[in-house]
């Protein structure tokens, strides 16, 4: 009996290790590492557990005037995770308001590290070279990746920018195109922040 129930709980260990290890294959196929979880309208969100999510609040920064540019109901304050959720569906519309790029069907990744040596690591890990970046966007995991302290709504927008316009055009422009854009949309935000 004893037996058998051991057997039973080996069979369930290795059951829970085995579904596991399915999930994590695919979470760590870019190299990053656990994480928690958030589904936004937009976006789903993964970042380490050692984040604070209130520092994110706090540096990305969207109020009441930000949703009212991107057409939102006033209704609900932001806070905790679904409020991160909330507050990167306002950037993305307010994002696509300024590029005048209005995506319906779009669903991307964040992913948010501890730290730029964990960023860097990651793009080593996908690209094979040595970068040091604040922050990036790759268009075939349709992902963007940066870390704690670079999130805020101008970087954030930044790469945002990227993703739209890749999801947008059929046919490319070129990447001096989009980064010019791009910055346009990261000034654009920076500026109307400091307005509010
Ligand atoms: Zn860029």
């Amino acid at each position: 009996m004893l037996f058998i129930r051991k057997i039973y709980k080996i069979t369930v260990i290795f059951g829970i290790v085995f579904f596991l290890g399915i999930n994590t294959s695919f979470a760590i196929d870019d190299g990053f590492g656990a994480a928690k979880k958030i589904e936004g309208r937009y976006f789903t969100i993964y970042y380490e557990p050692q984040i604070e999510i209130t520092q994110l609040l706090q540096q990305l920064n969207i109020g009441p005037a930000d949703k009212l540019l991107a057409g939102k109901p006033l209704d609900e304050s932001f806070s905790s995770e679904a409020g991160l959720a909330e507050m990167l569906d306002v950037l993305f519309l307010e994002v696509g308001e300024v590029l005048d790029m209005h995506l319906y069907s779009f669903h991307g990744t964040i992913k948010i590290c501890k730290d730029t040596f964990e960023l860097n690591d990651i793009y080593n890990y996908l690209f094979k070279k040595d970068a040091t970046t604040r922050s990036f966007y790759v268009y075939d995991l349709n992902t963007i990746y940066t870390c704690a302290n670079n999130f805020t709504r101008g970087i954030i927008g930044h790469e945002i920018a990227h993703a739209i316009m890749s999801n947008y055009f059929v046919v490319q422009p070129s990447v001096r195109v989009q980064e010019v854009l791009a910055m346009y949309v990261e000034y654009q935000l920076k500026k109307f922040e400091e307005g509010n």
